[in-house]
């Protein structure tokens, strides 16, 4: 699926729910946050069947994110049917890693290939400090079931803000080197301001070669991370809500003012 500046669209990004169980400062409020209502947010058949037409249109890999992905109950069952779908090559989940220790195993069963975790220190207080009440303890432990799990290569996203320290850089990057996690930083972003980075280490941010279109939990198919634009599978059909959103992805984005990071994703 070719787009007006011919990139092919080989990538969609799921969210597949707005909530999450930290609240990391750069993402989330500490409260006040509006979710999305339980009757608007697609059931797992849904999302399955948007992979499926996804895959028709030329998608073979596809990452599911959040909010937090392992708060959704019966997760292992959604990534059972969409790795059960046929020309999904990729399946990857980007989550916080808290919740791995107790699932990373069953999801590997279920057909994840890969996970990314994010993790800006290895200070625990710090890192309790920045995702208002969460505990590394947990994000190690879950680190290590997936390496276990094989839910590899596992890549470790730090986002970089004005509170990362060169410590916090050097300690992460000792860690991952010691145990062949790939380590990228994401510097911080926003929406709304339009202000936005390549990640390093990874691919994200470059417009140029932008194979992505996101859905939301609640089906709106996003043309880019910063762009207004997004259709909805329930409103206009699976197929036309994709087509919709590919015919608008922008050369560019500029900004959102729609959307917040814990219901696109990142
Ligand atoms: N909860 C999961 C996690 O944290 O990995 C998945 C969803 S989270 C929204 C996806 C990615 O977006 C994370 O790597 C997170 O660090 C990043 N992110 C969130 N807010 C951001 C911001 N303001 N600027 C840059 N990256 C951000
Ligand atoms: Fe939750 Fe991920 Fe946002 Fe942190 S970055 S608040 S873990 S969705």
């Amino acid at each position: 699926m070719l787009d007006r500046f011919k990139r092919n669209i080989t990538y969609l990004r799921i969210s597949v729910t707005d909530r999450c169980n930290l609240r990391c400062h750069y993402c989330m409020p500490a409260e006040g946050v509006e979710w999305i209502p339980h009757g608007s947010v697609l059931s797992y058949e849904e999302m399955k069947e948007v992979v499926k037409v996804a895959v028709g249109l030329g998608v073979n890999k596809i990452r599911l994110t959040g909010g937090e992905p392992l708060v959704r109950k019966g997760i292992r069952n959604l990534v059972k049917m969409i790795a059960e779908v046929d020309g999904v090559k990729d399946l990857s989940m980007t989550t916080n890693g808290i919740f791995l220790e107790k699932y990373a195993r069953e999801l590997a069963e279920a057909g994840l290939n890969r996970v990314n975790i994010s993790l800006d220190t290895l200070d625990p207080q710090k890192y309790s400090r920045l995702t208002r009440g969460g505990d590394l303890n947990k994000v190690i432990k879950g680190i290590d079931a997936a390496r276990k799990a094989g839910l590899t290569p596992i890549k470790i996203n730090c986002v970089k803000t004005d509170l990362t320290t060169p410590g916090d850089i050097q300690s992460l990057q000792a860690f991952c080197k010691a145990s062949g996690f790939h380590l990228r930083f994401i510097r911080q972003m926003s929406l709304t301001d339009g202000s936005f980075y390549p990640v390093e280490g990874g691919e994200g941010g470059r417009c140029n070669i932008c194979n992505r279109i996101r859905l939301t939990a609640k089906g709106d198919v996003i043309p880019c991370l910063f762009s207004n634009y997004g259709y909805n599978v329930r409103e206009y059909g699976i197929e036309e809500a994709i087509l919709m959103a590919v015919g608008k992805k922008p050369a560019t984005g500029h900004n959102n003012k729609v959307n917040t990071f814990y219901n696109i994703g990142g």
